[in-house]
């Protein structure tokens, strides 16, 4: 049985995005169950030794949503509303993004409830090595490969790298991706899903004839993905970054931002309020910033009905997994905001994890231009395939990127059979 009640906003908005794209494609419904269940649900609770000497307990979770084309791939969040029903539709989402750039994986998430900003980087890194413990059953290079998400990085990944690595005996480069580049992560990996965010807006910008040189970007979250994407759009694509929100506040100057220096900023300050070359302004009021381009690249759930028309721009991209709900798509859509879906703009950061991937099996490194290169290749294809099928049926890029992805799934289940 199919459980069909659920909390998170996303995952109800998940199964009905499925259902509506395993209608159009008349796939048998077993299909559509199986693509709005998750295979695998590993829950857990375990001890951290805290600085004080306390013991604190803390629950996690790792779900592998579907593994029928290859090993489960997916980051781990740390947060202190992270969720069962989060982390399901955040596995799902891989599944589906994996699948539109047609990388062999399948789609995996997971995460811990904390709030790491009052972790010691000695508590953070107990509390890495004994979750990582925790899921390892699960675990490995040709089962299940870590990557960062929310409020995890690279730091985290060497320790999940290491703890993996000792229980084995030996060092396994390939059991998570977003490593440090001396224990073989790849290059351009930490840039890489805002790099293809970046790609992305220049394509479709291509098809809308919205020139971006000196188009107004306004950036929502500038952390891992955010912040590349920023850098990027100004310094390769000449736009001006006119506003810029994180969990601390926002910074405006219609002249434009220098991102360079705004990160300097975060570095010391942590957030991006308070940068001296613009004015500050509430987190919230990122919404009523007029641009031509808005990229939420924070959470999910932040373009709903009301934000959405407080809108004002051309195109959103997003960076972010699941940031619109179906409500915000709908507004969009009346507004005539052209919108580029998580599955197809934020896949960069999936895209080269496999490279990552392939480099350490092989262990055999390729360098920066030739993993940009490669990267932009696989973009620009599935971009093309989502395009020119939204476009032969009047459909958004959400739904044509949902059909490429679906198809894909249901031919790899079809072609392996149901076993036994
Ligand atoms: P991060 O922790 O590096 O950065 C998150 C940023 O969002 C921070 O600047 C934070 O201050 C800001 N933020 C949080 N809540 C906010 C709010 N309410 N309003 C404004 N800003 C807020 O995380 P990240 O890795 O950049 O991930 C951001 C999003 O991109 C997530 O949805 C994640 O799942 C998705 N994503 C990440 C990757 C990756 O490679 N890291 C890949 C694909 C998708």
């Amino acid at each position: 049985m199919v459980q069909e009640v659920c909390v998170s906003p996303l995952l109800t908005e998940m199964h009905q995005r499925i259902e509506r794209a395993c209608a159009f494609l008349a796939v048998e419904p077993y299909l559509c169950s199986l693509l709005k269940s998750c295979q695998r649900e590993l829950i857990v609770s375990f001890p951290v030794k805290m600085d004080s000497g306390d013991i604190q307990v803390f629950q996690g979770y790792r779900v592998h949503h579907n593994i029928i084309r290859g090993p489960a791939k997916g980051g781990i969040r740390y947060h202190p509303e992270v969720n069962l029903d989060e982390i399901q539709a955040l596995a799902m989402l891989m599944t589906l993004k994996c699948a539109v750039v047609n990388i062999p994986f399948g789609g995996a998430k997971g995460g811990v409830v904390c709030d790491p900003h009052q972790l010691s980087p000695r508590e953070l890194e107990n509390l890495t090595r004994r979750f990582a413990t925790e899921i390892s059953i699960l675990l490995g290079p040709e089962t299940d490969i870590p990557a960062p998400d929310v409020n995890t990085d690279a730091q985290v990944m060497s320790w999940f790298m290491d703890t993996y690595s000792m229980h084995k005996g030996y060092s396994v480069l390939s059991v998570v991706t977003g490593k440090p580049l001396i224990i073989g992560g790849s290059q351009g990996r930490q840039e890489a899903t805002g790099r293809g965010v970046a790609y992305l807006t220049y394509f479709i910008t291509q098809e809308m004839k919205l020139p971006l040189r000196g188009a107004r970007v306004v950036v929502q979250g500038f952390g891992k993905v955010g912040y590349p994407a920023a850098k990027i759009l100004q310094e390769e694509y000449g736009c001006k970054i006119i506003a810029v929100a994180d969990l601390g506040g926002g910074v405006v100057n219609e002249e434009g931002l220098e991102v360079r220096a705004l990160r300097e900023h975060v570095e010391k300050e942590k957030t991006v309020a308070h940068f001296s070359q613009g004015e500050t302004i509430p987190r919230e009021a990122i919404f009523d910033i007029p641009s031509d381009i808005f990229i939420p690249a924070a959470l999910e759930n932040q373009i709903d009905e009301e934000t959405a028309q407080r809108l004002h721009c051309k195109l959103v991209v997003e960076g972010a997994n699941g940031p619109t709900t179906e409500e915000g798509d709908r507004v969009l859509q009346e507004k005539g905001i052209t919108l580029v879906p998580d599955i197809l703009a934020n896949a960069g950061g999936v895209v080269v994890s496999y490279f990552e991937w392939v480099q350490g099996l092989q262990s055999f490194f390729w360098n920066e231009e030739e993993v940009n290169l490669r990267l932009k290749l696989i973009m620009s294809n599935s971009f093309k395939q989502c395009f020119s099928l939204a476009r032969h049926h009047d459909l958004s890029l959400r739904e044509a990127a949902y059909l490429v992805a679906i198809e894909r799934i249901g031919e790899a289940i079809k072609v392996r059979g149901i076993y036994p």
